[in-house]
Formats: C-alpha cells, structure tokens, sequence
C-alpha cells in the first residue's frame, strides 16, 4: 500500500531542493527497496541499472543531501552500514536479529508520537527515531 502523495517529490518538500537527474534516480531506488531498507552500496547497485555512469562516490553524495532535505531519512544500526528510508511518517524501525531485516512499525493509528514517553513537560518533537531490536514472526520458532 502507497500513499501516492509520497511518490511526488515537489520543490518544496524537498525543502528548495533541485533535483539532478542522479538525485531522482538514487530518490526512487529508495522508494522502490523501501521494504528493504537498503544500504548505500545496494541502492548503488541497483541506481545502475537505470544509470550505467552512476557511481558510488556520487551514489553517497545523492544520498548525504536527501537526507540532509528530509526527502530520506539514515537509519543506522550499530556497526553496520546505514541503511535509508523514505517513509517520511513517524515510525520506529525493527531489527531481526535472525534474518537481519529491517521493517517499519508504525504508530497506532491517531497515536501520538510523544505518548508513550514520559518527556519533561513542554517538550517539542521534531523527529522520533525508535530502534526495536528482536525476532520477526518468520524468524520466531515457539
Ligand atoms: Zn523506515
Ligand atoms: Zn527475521
């Protein structure tokens, strides 16, 4: 399921961004593995199917100012490459611990992002940035 409105990326989403032909092509190969939360050099992989010039070195720079836009976002686990992910909602990542994949958890719907914490009073939001580790239900033997 897709929110179409995320697919369009508009000059002021990207906050004045401009959008070079490798940045939209390194920008849709993150939407396209966005299940997959892929790492630099996966995104690089597949950016060169569709651009044979690419490289990696420009592959990392696309990705540096994207996130740096808030178009992406980097989602690191410790001492592994960063991985990067366009799902520009509140979401906390999961980490399999067996299978090594990584998929969005999403807030409850009308959730408020701040409830769960117990933040000192007048706090403000800009960015949550959760990481659950565990097994996922494939990797789950009971
Ligand atoms: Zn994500
Ligand atoms: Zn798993």
């Amino acid at each position: 399921m897709k929110d179409s409105a995320t697919d369009t990326l508009t000059a002021e989403k990207m906050g004045g961004l401009r959008m070079t032909k490798q940045r939209q092509v390194v920008y849709e190969v993150v939407q396209e593995m966005a299940m997959d939360h892929p790492t630099a050099s996966e995104v690089y992989a597949k950016a060169k199917d569709l651009m044979p010039t690419i490289s990696l070195a420009t592959v990392y720079n696309c990705l540096e100012t994207l996130t740096d836009a808030h178009a992406i976002t980097q989602v690191n686990i410790d001492r592994e490459a960063s991985r990067f992910c366009p799902n520009l909602q509140p979401h906390a990542h999961f980490f399999c611990a067996k299978c090594d994949s990584v998929f969005d958890v999403n807030l409850h719907q009308q959730a408020n992002a701040a409830e769960p914490w117990n933040l000192p009073q007048g706090s403000l939001i800009d960015e949550v940035n959760v990481a659950m580790r565990g097994v996922c239900p494939n990797c789950r033997e009971d």
